[in-house]
């Protein structure tokens, strides 16, 4: 008889996260029995639908405290990046400047490269060993000619939090709007983007507990913004498109839950990352990625040295669900460690743990005995 397979523990809640029980009813009615068009303002069916969609834009909004015309929905954080980056500098006259970070999601880096082959002129800047973006490099790299700005809340490898009320002054003193692709912070961190300044902001439904393909850009009334889809003339002509009712009232409930129990939720993670952590520790030359100060509770980034890291991951496939770096960079070895300096060969034997709502103490124990198994077992076989 073959043995059972052990119970995968899942550790990469930034790669996606579990729909939780109470979207997936509040996202029901809205599939056959209220399955309206929300334009479709000639009938009730299409009015409850269009109502159904208000009550969800106002929740998010209140979430954000900002007005809800602020929130342009879209297929994901994807998209809202697109939207933003895109869109914004199909509104200048002529090609201009942008600044970001070499550590940005792809889904930044890539609209970015795209627009500095359409003749505009970018700059990356580099991060601080721990991760984070020094105000001060923003500062001297921004010209007459900026743009945009665009800086992340929070990255999706390292979970590192960036200096986002200095970032906010400063783009507010030098007049350029910032775009924050806040992906992995929304609903895990406090976030106003008001109060900081942001005046774009991304968001994604599934990396909170959400539906996958729903998400949104928050959108200060100041920025003129270029669609990038045009057709139905649907949120405010920003982005065409039928509006996905279940995807957005399961984005609403996502967010309201994760509104309720954040303050526990980062508190109970941090507990549980301290414990995953400590075998770790104790394995030796054993070093985290990026600041442990400024990072969202439930990410841990740690770089094995003396294993192999193709051996690693393969060790821990079966009972471990995580990742090297990022789930989105296929093959790639993580352009964010390699910000931080780690080599390849170090990039590679790194692991990516995150934790979720769902996670228990059980589940981190014997992750930490298996990584810490594994790691003993392959640096014995193979020293050095
Ligand atoms: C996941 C992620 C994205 C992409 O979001 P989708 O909704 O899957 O398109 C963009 N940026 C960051 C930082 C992410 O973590």
């Amino acid at each position: 008889m073959q043995p059972l397979p052990a119970p995968l523990i899942y550790l990469d809640h930034q790669a996606t996260t579990p729909c939780a029980a109470e979207v997936v009813a509040a996202m029901e009615p809205h599939w056959n029995g209220g399955f309206g068009n929300p334009a479709s303002r000639a009938h009730r069916i299409g009015l409850a639908a269009a109502a159904a969609v208000d009550i969800a834009r106002e929740r998010i909004a209140s979430h954000l405290d900002v007005p809800p015309d602020w929130v342009v929905f879209t297929s994901g954080a994807t998209e809202a990046n697109n939207l933003a980056l895109k869109g914004l500098a199909e509104t200048a006259a002529a090609p201009g400047h942008l600044v970001s970070v070499v550590s940005e999601h792809r889904a930044v880096l890539d609209p970015l490269e795209d627009l500095r082959r359409r003749g505009w002129e970018l700059t990356l800047l580099p991060v601080d060993p721990d991760g984070r973006l020094d105000p001060a490099r923003l500062d001297a790299a921004i010209t007459p000619d900026t743009r945009l700005v665009s800086v992340m809340a929070a990255n999706n490898e390292i979970g590192v939090i960036q200096p986002l009320e200095a970032i906010g002054r400063l783009c507010r003193s030098r007049g350029v709007p910032w775009h924050c692709d806040a992906a992995q912070a929304f609903g895990h961190m406090a976030l106003e983007p008001r109060r900081l300044g942001i005046d774009l902001l991304s968001l994604s439904g599934h990396k909170l507990y959400g539906p996958k393909g729903i998400g949104a850009l928050v959108v200060a009334p100041e920025i003129r913004l270029h669609a990038q889809l045009h057709g139905g003339g649907q949120e405010r002509g920003l982005r065409a498109g039928t509006l996905p009712v279940p995807l957005i009232a399961g984005l609403a409930e996502a967010s309201a839950l994760a509104q309720a129990d954040r303050v526990e939720r980062q508190q109970r993670c941090s507990e549980l990352r301290q414990r995953l952590l400590t075998p770790l520790l104790e394995l030796g030359d054993v070093v985290v990625n990026g600041s442990m100060e400024h990072r969202l509770a439930h990410n841990l980034s740690v770089t094995v040295r003396g294993v192999n890291g193709a051996a690693l991951h393969r060790e821990l496939r079966r009972s471990i669900a995580c990742s090297s770096g990022s789930a989105c960079s296929a093959g790639e070895p993580s352009h964010v460690l390699a910000a931080l300096g780690r080599s390849r060969r170090e990039a590679e034997a790194s692991l990516r743990l995150s934790l979720g709502r769902q996670t228990s103490e059980g589940e981190v124990d014997a992750a930490g005995s298996r990584i810490a198994d594994v790691v003993r077992q392959l640096r014995r076989d193979r020293p050095g």
